[in-house]
């Protein structure tokens, strides 16, 4: 017997997530539910996570979750308590499938779509940290850690065997970001050694966003950061029918919490007339995931033959005449158990073998730092600033570089069309040198500007370990 903590969530959440445990109950699969709380009436009590600890401690002790959609009330709360359940279990893989639905029609029906985006979860820029730098420039900070991608290239490649599936690409911006897409772009490709079994690729997540709306159906599994996978799984959700069928799950290293990608739906709540498919099909991830793999197989056939079949169709999918109720899909669904829709089985699903990586820090053999960038608030001519830069680094082990904007260089011999800012990026070159000639320079430059904040110009085993500016 399995217990399982049932998170049921606001708005529409009581009757998808009702459905769900409903149809999963009707194969007789052996699940206690634990119902926990969070979200809106929990924020409303004064807890300002909008998740009690009797909730934390029964995800501690389950490690498996399903979740309805959960919602932050205007005056409660900072933050999102998705958001924090997520963080708080470092669920750092988000896996949603995108697959083509038997009876449910769209402009793809029939190409056969069935593709996996696993995103990443918890690091990027959906880390929130951010500065004003100035009164007039913003700075977000994206911070991509090698053992962050390596857990994720690696949580892609056992996915993928765990559903047989043939290929996985990496979806980057590489090009442009090489230091933190970089990263993940050459993680992937050495994690990508490990399983000769499966055909790896690459592509620039533009052109991906474009081949999901043109070929959905030449890809497999795909594996992307944290914002990217944001924006390209909801374009996904889009190619098969919409949000009611759109499922996901939250991987970590010891708690999953499934949850569909669709939220609260207020205006729905209480109308008996909203599509459970969504938490239904992440309710099937769930049973795989915990390698119940016969009642989920019993489901999906089951759903399939309500909706190809026998043509039962929520209002999201027929509009309001000869709509079904919410209820009644999920009686004909249980009705349904036991008959086959697909004769062949379309996959031979195994346990997903959860990777291991270390949490180690990563350590360059051999270091130095070649200077320092430091940024200027500041809005006057950038040669006449230049030429300031350069007398103060008389005397100092420094030579001013480069000075740019927003990336590009404005001096010296700048790019020719370029709309200042108040910020300046001040590249100060040496060799061999220390944080004491670097705080000699801040002072220096203390006397006559405003710094606003400096980057060490890393060289780690040899390798700069910072983006050239452009024009540089
Ligand atoms: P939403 O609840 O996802 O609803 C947007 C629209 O999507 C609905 O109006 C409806 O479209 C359609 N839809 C959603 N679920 C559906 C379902 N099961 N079946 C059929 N159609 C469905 O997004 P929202 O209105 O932006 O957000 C409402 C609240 O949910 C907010 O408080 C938000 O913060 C929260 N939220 C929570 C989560 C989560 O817990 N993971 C995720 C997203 C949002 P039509 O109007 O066209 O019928």
């Amino acid at each position: 017997m399995k217990t399982i903590t049932l998170i049921s969530g606001d708005g529409i959440g009581p009757e998808v997530v009702g459905a769900t445990r409903k149809i999963i109950d009707a194969t007789g699969v052996k699940i206690t539910w634990e119902e926990c709380e969070a979200g809106a009436k929990v924020f409303k009590k004064g807890v300002g996570t909008g998740v009690p600890t009797e909730t934390i401690d029964s995800i501690i002790r389950n490690r498996i979750v399903l979740k309805g959609p959960l919602e932050t009330p205007v005056g409660f709360g900072e933050k999102s308590a998705n958001v924090t359940l997520r963080k708080m279990f470092e669920m750092y893989g988000n896996i949603r499938p995108i697959k083509e639905i038997p009876g449910v029609k769209t402009p793809y029906s029939g190409r056969g779509i069935d593709l996996v985006i696993v995103r990443e979860n918890v690091e990027d820029l959906y880390a929130g940290i951010e500065y004003m730098q100035t009164p007039g420039t913003a700075e977000c900070l994206k911070l991509i850690s090698r053992n962050g991608c390596e857990k994720i290239s690696r949580l892609a490649f056992e996915f993928a065997r765990s559903e047989g599936r043939k290929s996985v690409y990496c979806a980057h911006k590489a090009n442009i970001m090489k230091v933190t897409e970089g990263l993940l772009k050459h993680t992937f490709e050495e994690v990508a050694k490990d399983y000769p079994d499966i055909e790896s690729g690459n592509i620039i997540v533009d052109n991906c966003a474009h081949q999901l709306v043109k070929k959905p159906e030449q890809y497999d599994v795909l594996v992307m950061t944290n914002m990217n996978g944001d924006i390209l799984s909801d374009l996904g959700s889009a190619l098969i029918g919409g949000l009611g069928f759109a499922a996901g799950a939250n991987i970590g290293d010891n708690i999953a919490m499934f949850e569909a990608v669709h939220g609260s739906a207020p205006k729905y709540a209480g109308k008996n007339n909203i599509n459970p498919t969504a938490v239904l099909m992440t309710g099937i991830m769930m049973l795989r995931y915990i390698e119940e793999f016969d009642a989920a197989n019993a489901i999906e056939q089951a759903l399939f033959v309500t909706l190809a079949k026998d043509k039962i169709l929520t209002r999201d999918i027929v509009g309001d005449v000869g709509a079904a109720s919410t209820t009644a899909f999920t009686d004909a669904i249980i009705g349904n158990i036991g008959k086959t829709y697909e004769t062949q089985p379309k996959r031979n699903y195994k346990p997903l073998q959860l990777p291991r990586v270390s949490n180690d820090a990563v350590v360059a053999k051999q270091r130095q730092v070649d200077g320092v960038d430091i940024y200027l608030e500041n809005n006057g001519d950038a040669k006449s600033v230049g030429k300031q830069l350069e007398s103060l680094c008389n005397g100092t082990r420094f030579s001013l570089k480069t000075m740019s904007c927003r990336g590009v260089k404005v001096y010296p011999a700048p790019e020719v069309e370029i709309a200042s800012t108040d910020l300046y990026c001040c590249r100060f070159m040496s060799s061999d040198i220390n944080d004491g000639d670097i705080i000699d320079l801040l002072q220096r430059l203390s006397a006559k500007f405003h710094w606003v904040h400096i980057e060490k110009l890393n060289v780690f085993d040899g390798v700069a370990a910072y983006s050239k500016i452009h024009g540089e």
